[in-house]
């Protein structure tokens, strides 16, 4: 089997500039590979270095789309099938009590979720016709919009995995690291190179990393996955990306980027911290190449749970991270910058608004992310029969119509009303968000999107009068501890464990962590909600949980707060 190449690092070192980590634990060490410790140390890391995962879509295309999913490889099927965006589905009926105690092969079935990453997060019409059809003809009409804008498809065979593939690729979307090990899609503004208040269109970097480096096997093995956005607007989940870079007007240079690092959710949640640097726009990708390069030969492979960049850049600290990143990667020094602006609340685009052009765009909401290839379809033609060519997807389960004529508007929101998508949704609709969940999840604990729809229709009965002004209160169910629904990030958020319900058995619940907040100016609540012991919800309970949380809340709240 081949082993992944490495490029040497420019200007690479021996040893690390400077360390932090005790002598004791460098000697045995964490599985970093610049410092010499290649042997893997855990299953995952021997998967990798027995063969690039990147080589597995051959072998998808010669072997296994023939011989079936009895064919498959278990190293594949369960690892390097990430690579090409796909996870095996989790068994309908298995309960979220059982996650924990069967084998991996009991929890699946034979079917694949698939995630189409959409870097940027804006789709032409052609591929949004195309997404809809592989939607109706190979995933039973389903399609998420998730947040960080892939669209996941479920109920995928492999046997339809070339054909898929190649009506993807035929209009430029790919499923290449859509998940794994590596560098996974690109968030951006959905609204990039149309909004009034975007002063410098981050697209091209985008595009040119995804270019050269999105299937290239020097960047395909890292210690765990690598997430990134780039946007001028403050308008993603910026602070829990592994890198970031948002825009900032340097007084001497210009327009360019800040540079944030280290970012991530699930169990251990850490914000990105500011580089203190300033790049331009044509440098952006290679100051993200070197970041990932940092990532792939410091980063610790010994424990996967201590795998993300996030703790590197913890033991590191930022000085000595961007020491590194000028000195062995960059081989040039950084310009200082200044920390950019933020807004005084998070974006989500939603509703009518103005583009720089004179246009509009209409940002409308499924219910957590959830439409159908169907939907997608009517969508399709709705957009074009308003004079667009383009939607772009959020990274808070949202979708927005681009550069629409003002004249066409009042219609299109109309014709959006009409297939399901609401441009004037209430607060509830608007800010809740749910993770894939027990439905098609093999980690979950807990049903979620079924649940978040559930929850969404009872708070818009029991709450219809409440007035919570312009800021919503954003809820985000997760299934089960890893985030993926950025459970730390919302006002209520929902970590989906088993809790003891009323007649004292263990039901479908969960802990409920409040206060977070992202995407906010200095003095505004930025950070994680947090985690109180005492504050668990049976699932089914949950509506009635929310509505006294949120009665208390609006009680109790201050002038102007
Ligand atoms: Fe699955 Fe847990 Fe992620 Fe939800 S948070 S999609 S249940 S791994």
């Amino acid at each position: 089997m081949a082993v992944s190449s490495t490029p040497a690092r420019p200007g690479a070192t021996s040893e690390p500039a400077g360390s932090s980590v005790p002598a004791a634990r460098r000697k045995r060490g964490e599985g970093q590979w610049a410092l010499g410790h290649r042997e893997p140390l855990n299953p995952n890391e021997r998967t990798k270095k027995d063969d690039n995962p990147l080589h597995v879509r051959a072998r998808i295309e010669n072997i296994y789309a023939h011989g079936g999913f009895a064919s498959i490889d278990p190293a594949d099927l369960r690892g390097r099938f990430r690579w090409w965006g796909l996870y095996t589905q989790r068994k309908a009926g298995i309960d979220g009590g059982r996650t924990a105690v069967l084998e991996p092969h009991e929890l699946e079935d034979e079917y694949f979720m698939l995630r189409v990453r959409i870097d940027g997060g804006q789709l032409s019409l052609a591929q949004l016709r195309v997404i809809a059809d592989i939607s109706q003809t190979y995933a039973r009409d389903t399609a998420d919009i998730t947040d960080r804008q892939n669209i996941q498809l479920h109920w995928i065979r492999v046997e339809d995995m070339p054909e898929i593939w190649r009506r993807l690729e035929g209009v430029g979307l790919q499923t290449t690291e859509a998940c794994g090990d590596c560098p996974r899609i690109v968030l951006g503004s959905p609204v990039a190179g149309v909004a009034e208040n975007e002063k410098l269109d981050p697209t091209p970097a985008i595009d040119e990393i995804v270019r050269r480096y999105v299937g290239d096997p020097a960047y395909s093995n890292l210690p765990r996955k690598f997430k990134s956005s780039i946007s001028w607007l403050a308008d993603t989940p910026y602070e829990v990306n592994d890198i970031s870079f948002l825009g900032v007007e340097h007084p001497e240079h210009g327009l360019g980027f800040d540079l944030w690092v280290g970012g991530g959710l699930s169990t251990n949640p850490m914000l990105a911290q500011r580089l203190g640097v300033w790049v331009p726009l044509d440098e952006v990708p290679d100051v993200w190449a070197g970041v990932v390069g940092i990532f792939r030969d410091y980063g610790y492979r010994r424990l996967r749970h201590r795998a993300r960049l996030k703790f590197l850049v913890a033991d590191w600290g930022v000085a000595k991270f961007r020491e590194v990143l000028e000195k062995e990667y960059l081989g040039r020094s950084l310009l200082d910058g200044p920390a950019p602006e933020l807004p005084e609340k998070p974006i989500d685009h939603i509703g009518v608004h103005r583009q720089r052009d004179g246009r509009n765009y209409v940002g409308a909401a499924p219910v957590v992310g959830r439409v159908s290839g169907t939907q997608l379809a009517e969508l399709a033609d709705a957009v074009a029969e308003h004079g667009s060519d383009r939607v772009s997807l959020t990274p808070y389960q949202k979708l927005l119509v681009l550069d629409v004529p003002p004249e066409r508007t009042d219609s299109l929101v109309a014709a959006l009303r009409r297939i399901g998508l609401e441009s004037f949704p209430s607060v509830w609709r608007r800010d809740t968000m749910a993770c894939t969940g027990l439905e098609y999840c093999k980690l979950a604990i807990v049903e979620t999107k079924a649940r978040g729809e559930e929850l969404v229709a009872q708070l818009e009965q029991r709450l219809a009068g409440a007035d919570l002004g312009d800021s919503g209160l954003s809820i985000h169910l997760n299934g089960c501890p890893n985030a993926c629904a950025r459970t730390q990030t919302a006002d209520i958020g929902l970590k989906g464990q088993l809790v003891v319900g009323p007649d004292g058995r263990q039901v479908e619940g969960f802990q409920v962590h409040l206060g977070g907040g992202l995407g906010m100016a200095q003095g505004q609540s930025a950070g994680f909600g947090r985690k109180l012991r005492g504050l668990k919800t049976t699932a089914v309970e949950l509506p009635g949980y929310v509505e006294g949380l949120t009665r208390r809340y609006l009680a109790g709240r201050a002038e102007g707060e």
